[in-house]
């Protein structure tokens, strides 16, 4: 019997010109993402030309604002195009979160002057984002952060090491969250570092278990100058926009979840149906039949909870614990859906002629950034229960 061949997910989309850009995707995958993708991602080849047409196709400023050289796109639409880009390859699709991430501050909090000066280069000019929050020692606390900033005449002098920071050391701007004031959260303010300023280097990148294309490395900043202009938000504000532009991340990672666990399903249906033991198709077992239903429910299941979690932020209603509850749902089901295919594989699922070893690496990576599970599970018992007592 021959295997399977995988078929494009059904998708749902709102309007005509939300499916030509799906379309669009789907055939920029097919001849520059997909091809090389398990090569790179072994060889640790991060693929910087792809993002530069991924900019000027106009996919590195989806959900933003038109004025400003974005695409105007629903979340819905932005997150189903991540999921597609996740599947094909996690460096390429998480890298596209990270940028937009990146850009949340400067959209949602800067001034209309600097958002003039520098959104439209960040949007769809060429130029690729990261975010610096994480710091060694601080991670999920992260409102315990030390990088500091100073005031210095109209500038600003950034003193610190971040940590774990994705394109980190090749990026062309940096949102950077620096103590500005007092302990805790209410001191943190936002900075908006060109990737070439004076005194900032990167270490070497970090040795991953997964996503070797895709560059995390410490940044350290010795004595940083940042012009005032260049502060996003009031002094202060800055975890609140780190928070407000997480809320938004995790759907993004949630949604390349679903994707890296989509393409394992795939892998998964088309080696079950082409491999015969006693025999039959291997797909003829009942147990493994259950395990592909099972596999399939949790990623529609996961699908739905990151849509409707996007279609409540569209609609301009609150949506942080729903975006924390498909960061966790997503991520979970990840983990166990690759983790299944690499069984439905058998031996050959736990070599590297295979993608679904790659995929079991790359899920893990998702149950840990932009707080981790345990960190989301938080968020959601305080919305049940309130915040801790001590
Ligand atoms: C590949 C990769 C890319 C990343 N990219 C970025 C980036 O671009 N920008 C950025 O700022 N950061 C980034 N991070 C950092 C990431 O967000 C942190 O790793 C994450 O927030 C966890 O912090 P930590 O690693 O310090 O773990 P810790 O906070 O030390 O946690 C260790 C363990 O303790 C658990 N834990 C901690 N506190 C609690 C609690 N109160 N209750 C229950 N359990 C708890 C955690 O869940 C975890 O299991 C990246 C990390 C990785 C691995």
């Amino acid at each position: 019997m021959p295997d399977r061949a995988p078929q494009p997910v059904e998708r749902q989309l709102p309007t005509e010109e939300s499916r030509d850009l799906l379309a669009l995707v789907r055939d920029m995958i097919q001849r520059e993402i997909a091809p090389r993708a398990a090569a790179e991602e072994d060889a640790g080849h991060f693929p910087r030309e792809v993002f530069a047409l991924l900019s000027e196709a106009g996919l590195l400023g989806l959900p933003y604002d038109a004025e400003h050289g974005g695409g105007d796109q629903p979340y819905e639409v932005y997150l189903q195009v991540l999921e597609e880009l996740a599947a094909a390859r996690l460096t390429v699709g998480l890298g596209v979160s990270v940028h937009s991430l990146a850009c949340h501050a400067l959209a949602g909090y800067g001034t209309k002057e600097q958002q003039a000066a520098h959104l439209p280069a960040m949007l769809g000019g060429g130029l690729l984002g990261a975010y610096c929050l994480s710091e060694p020692a601080s991670g999920s606390d992260a409102a315990s952060l030390r990088t500091k900033a100073v005031r210095d005449g109209d500038d600003w002098v950034v003193t610190g090491t971040k940590a774990w920071i994705t394109h980190g050391g090749i990026a062309d701007f940096y949102t950077v969250l620096a103590r500005t004031g007092e302990e805790g959260p209410r001191g943190i303010t936002a900075f908006l570092v060109p990737g070439d300023a004076e005194g900032l280097g990167a270490a070497a990148p970090e040795k991953k278990m997964g996503m070797k294309g895709s560059p995390t490395a410490q940044l350290h900043f010795d004595g940083v100058r940042v012009p005032d202009s260049r502060r996003i938000g009031e002094e202060g504000q800055g975890f609140a926009i780190a928070l407000s532009a997480l809320d938004s991340g995790r759907l993004g990672i949630a949604a390349c979840a679903i994707g890296v666990a989509q393409a394992a399903l795939d892998e998964a249906v088309s080696y079950a149906t082409g491999r015969e033991q006693f025999g039959r198709p291997i797909s003829d077992f009942q147990g493994l039949r259950f395990m592909l239903a099972d596999m399939a429910t949790q990623i529609e299941a996961g699908r739905s909870l990151y849509l409707a979690a996007a279609r409540l932020r569209d609609a301009g209603r609150p949506f942080s614990r729903e975006a924390a509850m498909a960061k966790l749902f997503c991520s979970d089901a990840a983990m166990r859906v690759t983790t299944d295919a690499v069984q439905v594989l058998g031996g050959y699922g736990y070599t590297l002629d295979f993608p679904v070893e790659r995929f079991m690496r790359e899920a893990k990576v998702l149950q840990i950034v932009e707080g981790t599970n345990q960190i989301q599970r938080m968020v959601i018992a305080r919305r049940l229960v309130g915040p801790e007592t001590r």
